[in-house]
């Protein structure tokens, strides 16, 4: 996204006033456990669960629509390591990783950024144990199904990868997912559907074609365009169903909200006041020592190491599809009025 000079003047001032920034720049001491140029990742100091860690850009990025894409890449790519690292750490056997785009989402500063939770049976944490009880009308499932491949051919026309070229075949684990489900999108790497039932009307659920479990198994370009699909499916629902903001959930290995240890991100649209509040949690103080726990987990990642040659190389092809964006005026109103809502908490 091109951000004009109002914008760019306007972030600026937000940056001054940002406690990541702070934390980022070392002018307030932070539980660093992981950071390279680009990223840095810090224990959260009100854990909602033990190594609850924040992963976010060094730059200021109020949300997701605004990362450029080699920043995006570099930063979303390295989500399996990092996941690799925080379960070696702390000896959990599953992950979740917690996005909120918007204050009705949960989002609570204006500095992007995305939680790890490391997961296992028995942890006493309940807020993702989604009641599928929501079904979108016909007609919306129209709208995201039509717009959601436009969405993806925009993103391949920026950033060409050499690997797509279509749909993609059907692994196995994910023959049942067709059968109960409607799909949105599908490429070679992703599966996207609409659930009968879902959390709320326009959950997105994203299944990796790569892999059925574990998203530490991801390489940098496959977690990369697992994210970038996850991106795009919010910005829809955001758009498409004018809802207020949106949460991105990934689940992988076992945990007793994911028995089998699934690899799937939900996006949830949300609303102001809606019957997802239970998703966000409150802050909690510690009853252990955080520092150990940093320890811990920096034990894993100080070999952790972003590297393009883990990209496929981009392969520039013409394009003969003609595609009709979606509205990008009112994507830009949304956002200014996303964050002015972020501002007000
Ligand atoms: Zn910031």
């Amino acid at each position: 996204m091109q951000l004009t000079p109002e914008i760019k003047a306007q972030l600026a001032e937000q940056k001054k006033q940002c406690i990541f920034c702070k934390l980022i720049a070392g002018e307030i001491e932070a539980k660093t456990v992981f950071q390279d140029d680009v990223t840095i990742a810090m224990l959260d100091i009100n854990p909602i669960i033990k190594g609850h860690t924040l992963f976010m850009l060094k730059e200021h990025y109020p949300i997701m629509p605004y990362i450029p894409a080699g920043e995006f890449t570099h930063y979303f790519g390295l989500v399996p390591a990092l996941t690799h690292a925080i379960k070696e750490g702390i000896l959990s056997t599953g992950i979740n990783v917690f996005i909120a785009n918007g204050g009705p989402a949960g989002q609570r500063a204006p500095h992007f950024l995305i939680h790890f939770l490391p997961r296992e049976n028995g942890d006493g944490f309940f807020n993702f144990m989604f009641k599928k009880n929501a079904s979108l009308e016909e007609e919306n499932i129209k709208i995201l199904a039509n717009n959601f491949p436009i969405m993806m051919n925009n993103h391949f026309q920026r950033n060409p990868a050499s690997w797509h070229t279509g749909k993609g075949n059907v692994p196995s684990y994910l023959t049942g997912i067709y059968e109960s489900t409607t799909v949105v999108y599908e490429d070679e790497k992703v599966l996207c559907v609409i659930p009968h039932k879902g959390a709320a009307p326009g959950h997105i659920e994203i299944y990796s074609k790569i892999e059925e479990k574990n998203i530490e198994k991801l390489s940098v370009d496959d977690s990369a365009h697992l994210f970038y699909t996850a991106s795009f499916a919010a910005t829809l629902v955001f758009e498409g169903l004018k809802v207020h903001g949106t949460n991105i959930i990934l689940k992988s290995g076992t945990s007793d909200d994911n028995p089998q240890g699934k690899l799937c991100i939900h996006v949830l649209p949300r609303m102001q006041n809606d019957n997802l509040q239970n998703i966000v949690w409150e802050p909690k103080q510690p009853k252990y020592d955080l520092n150990s726990v940093a320890s811990k987990i920096k034990d894993k990642t100080w070999k952790i190491k972003y590297t393009e040659e883990t990209k496929v190389s981009p392969i520039v092809k013409p394009s003969v599809i003609q595609i009709k964006e979606i509205t990008p005026k009112s994507t830009f109103d949304e956002i200014q009025k996303a964050i002015k809502e972020i501002q007000k908490d």
